[in-house]
């Protein structure tokens, strides 16, 4: 594997990948990687000829308030991973030179950030949606692939690509989950035990809704009042953010449950913020 951090030499080695006709992957990270970024590598490995995976903690996605300086770091072993995951380059830039001197121009999707994340991080998706168009034009890839952990993220890049005709297909990954359900996420290492305790309860809510909903309740406030109760009792610790349903390509609020939608959730869990979501089908055998 090769380790890369000058933003030339990575375009050009994924140049020379495409001069050569093989089928390039991407894979963009904010590092501190577990198995969910490493099934994303995998699925890469399996389904490209060339596999490249970035990791930069992006500035001018956090904000202000936000946990850049904490977020938490480990090169070595991430490079450790990504190797025996079978990567073939390793982009580790630094800020400096990902962002020239003076950076002026953004990439936004407004009207699929207005809402769940985009709410409580208002520069978020435009920092997401900025530097995931750099990387994807440092690497030209045949496919770049997300994990559905962020959702509204990977629709956000989904409409950007389209928008822009992005030369690039944009797959979206499952969910990859601890044993008792929760979501792997790099800010879990900031949960205390009693905090870790509890977070499962986090996407049990979330499948009691779909159950609900594929036994036959379309009354979405019902649905979103027993989810509700579910972490008042369940997740004292945490406070809640957002919980809705959405529209799963467009990210509106949706109360038809008579059709496909996506529910989404935030909560505060002392100093993490966790986000999860699930597919709400109302005809599951359909
Ligand atoms: P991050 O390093 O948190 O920015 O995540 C990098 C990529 O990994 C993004 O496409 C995420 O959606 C994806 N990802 C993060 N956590 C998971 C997970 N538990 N399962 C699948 N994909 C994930």
């Amino acid at each position: 594997m090769d380790l890369l951090t000058d933003s030339k030499a990575f375009q050009r080695t994924c140049r020379q990948w495409r001069a050569d006709g093989l089928r390039t992957a991407l894979v963009p990270t904010m590092g501190f990687f577990h198995d969910g970024h490493v099934s994303l590598m995998r699925w890469a490995r399996a389904n490209a000829e060339r596999v490249a995976v970035s990791l930069f903690v992006n500035p001018t996605q956090f904000g202000p308030e936000e946990d850049l300086a904490a977020y938490p770091r480990d090169p070595e072993r991430d490079a450790a991973r990504a190797r025996e995951a079978g990567v073939d380059v390793l982009f580790t830039p630094t800020p400096g030179t990902l962002y020239a001197p003076g950076h002026a121009t953004w990439v936004q999707v407004p009207e699929l950030a207005e809402h769940l994340c985009g709410k409580t991080r208002p520069v978020h998706f435009r920092g997401v949606a900025t530097v995931v168009t750099k990387l994807l034009l440092l690497a030209t890839p045949t496919v770049a692939v997300f994990g559905e952990k962020d959702w509204q993220q990977l629709a956000i890049i989904r409409r950007m690509v389209r928008d822009l005709d992005i030369p690039v297909q944009i797959v979206g990954r499952p969910i990859f989950r601890e044993p008792d359900g929760l979501a792997m996420s790099s800010r879990n290492v900031y949960l205390a035990p009693d905090e870790r305790a509890q977070a499962p309860n986090l996407h049990q809510g979330l499948r009691l809704a779909a159950d609900m909903v594929a036994q036959g309740e379309r009354d979405a406030d019902k649905v979103l009042a027993a989810v509700r109760d579910h972490y008042a009792r369940t997740l004292p610790l945490g406070r809640l953010d957002y919980l809705a349903f959405v529209t799963p390509d467009t990210i509106q609020p949706t109360t038809d449950l008579a059709v496909r939608t996506r529910l989404a959730v935030a909560m505060y869990l002392g100093k993490a913020r966790l986000i999860d979501n699930v597919d709400v089908n109302p005809n599951p055998a359909a």
